[in-house]
């Protein structure tokens, strides 16, 4: 039997059949501490695809990190195909501040593509492309809701291309956006090297969210089982259903500043002109109701109850499809992940 060559990465040699956790050096703290990128190599003993997972791009978002730890920790991975490349923190700086930032302001999800003698930001994007995303022809990135909002599970990917349509069905969460590629982001700069990648939002920043890191997890073996990197899996599914793909998602605003007292939330199917919420006047009872502009489902929902006129406060999603099929959908997922607060 011909054994398979090694995975060569950042001048570590992964024989198939082994794991190596190579630290990949980055700029210095000014403190002169040493900084590096933690990336687990897993490399199978047959033949397949090269795939990433990766957490933290903005240093805040904690859902992802512990998500890369369940994976990593499970024994299934002793029969994987192919290679993952996990990285549990991409921007370090910023989790060690708490902060969706690198130390230079900058936001790493829109310094890519990057460069070797631009901004900090800059040289953190142009590694992890260079080193990571060029390697691999899937990845699946971790985010969650950004500024005190909460996101219910959803993958965004370009769902125009028929492969990546495939994988975000395989990752098996009850709503899928179509999302166009941004400039200067990391999923933006993949496409043009024709890497396919999933992104997972789901939950709120600083937070753990058990729902969201229980479906990450089931759904990053998902899509590994869909590029036949790990075998079938022998549990029978009996509540899966196909995802929805929203038509197209806009956010309810404050209508005037004050304390924000929601009646929706994630996950919660809407009616054309229900009351989502009020905002108050903290001092006088006067408030005004934020409606529904459209049926759809909440999935995404502010959680700072202090508001400015004209925040976003409920993110909606349109459907095509009939939305009671939708409403069930998320019922049975949030079931199929243990969530009982739901059951009642
Ligand atoms: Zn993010």
């Amino acid at each position: 039997m011909i054994t398979r060559p090694p995975f060569e990465f950042g001048g570590t040699s992964v024989a198939a059949g082994t794991r190596a956790v190579v630290e990949l050096a980055l700029p210095r703290l000014n403190s002169q501490a040493l900084m590096s990128m933690s990336v687990h190599v897993l490399h199978g003993r047959k033949d397949g695809p090269v795939m990433f997972i990766s957490a933290a791009i903005h240093g805040d978002e904690l859902n992802g990190v512990e998500i890369v730890r369940r994976i990593l920790a499970t024994k299934l991975l002793g029969r994987l195909g192919g290679t993952l490349i996990a990285i549990p923190v991409v921007n370090g700086y910023g989790l060690s501040q708490h902060s969706r930032y690198l130390p230079d302001r900058r936001d790493l999800n829109r310094s890519f593509p990057g460069s070797e003698s631009g901004s900090l930001a800059s040289r953190l994007a142009h590694l992890f492309m260079s080193r990571i995303v060029s390697r691999s022809s899937v990845g699946i990135d971790f985010h969650t809701g950004s500024g005190h909002r909460t996101n219910l599970p959803q993958i965004r990917a370009d769902l125009d291309d028929p492969q990546t349509e495939a994988l975000a069905r395989s990752f098996g969460v009850p709503v899928m956006l179509n999302a166009p590629l941004r400039a200067g982001s990391m999923r933006g700069s993949a496409g043009e090297l024709g890497t396919r990648i999933l992104l997972y939002e789901a939950g709120e920043a600083l937070r753990f969210d058990e729902l969201a890191i229980r479906a990450g997890v089931a759904g990053v073996f998902g899509v590994l089982r869909s590029l036949d990197m790990l075998p079938p899996s022998t549990r029978k599914s009996t509540s899966y259903r196909e995802p929805y793909v929203a038509r197209s998602s806009r956010w309810e605003r404050a209508p005037q500043s004050g304390i924000l007292r929601a009646r929706v939330v994630p996950g919660a199917r809407v009616e054309r002109g229900e009351v989502l919420g009020h905002v108050h006047d903290p001092a006088v009872s006067e408030h005004a109701p934020i409606l529904a502009r459209s049926a759809g489902l909440v999935i995404g929902r502010l959680e700072l109850p202090v508001v400015h006129e004209g925040d976003a406060v409920f993110h909606i999603a349109r459907f095509n499809d009939d939305m009671a099929d939708v409403e069930e959908n998320v019922d049975s997922f949030h079931l199929d992940h243990g969530d009982l607060l739901l059951l009642d």
